[in-house]
């Protein structure tokens, strides 16, 4: 846990979220500011800064396992979506706690801007 990382505030319930699953890897909890009809996160519990520190198969895969298993629960899986890692600054990441974004329910753009 960083004592100061906003999603481990959000896993330690410090800090509210709309959440939509969580198991003893991962949580997932609904974007604050969606830029889809389904914005979700899917963060590990434990704190992992980006994509570059990952060194566990079985955390990543939890989260891909979770987002996958929210893009059914969300009726979305069939029409399609898409899940995203942005990774540092090129990358667009703003919050450093390992996060997917989940996002669907329209078309999306390729490539990203
Ligand atoms: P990034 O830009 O790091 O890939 O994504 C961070 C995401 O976290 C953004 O889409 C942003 O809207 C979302 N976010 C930032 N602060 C909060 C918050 O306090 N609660 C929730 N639910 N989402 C947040
Ligand atoms: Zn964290």
């Amino acid at each position: 846990m960083a004592t100061d990382c906003l999603f481990c505030k959000i896993v330690r319930g410090d800090i509210p979220a709309t959440r939509v699953a969580e198991n003893d890897h991962c949580l997932a909890f609904r974007d604050i500011s969606p830029k889809a009809p389904t914005h979700v996160l899917v963060i590990p519990r434990q704190h992992v800064t980006s994509l570059n520190q990952v060194e566990s198969a079985t955390l990543a895969g939890e989260v891909l396992l979770m987002a996958a298993a929210i893009a059914r629960s969300e009726g979305i899986a069939e029409s399609g979506y898409r899940v995203v890692f942005n990774t540092n600054g090129d990358g667009g990441q703003t919050v450093f706690h390992l996060h997917a974004h989940l996002m669907g329910g329209r078309a999306m753009h390729w490539p990203p801007a």
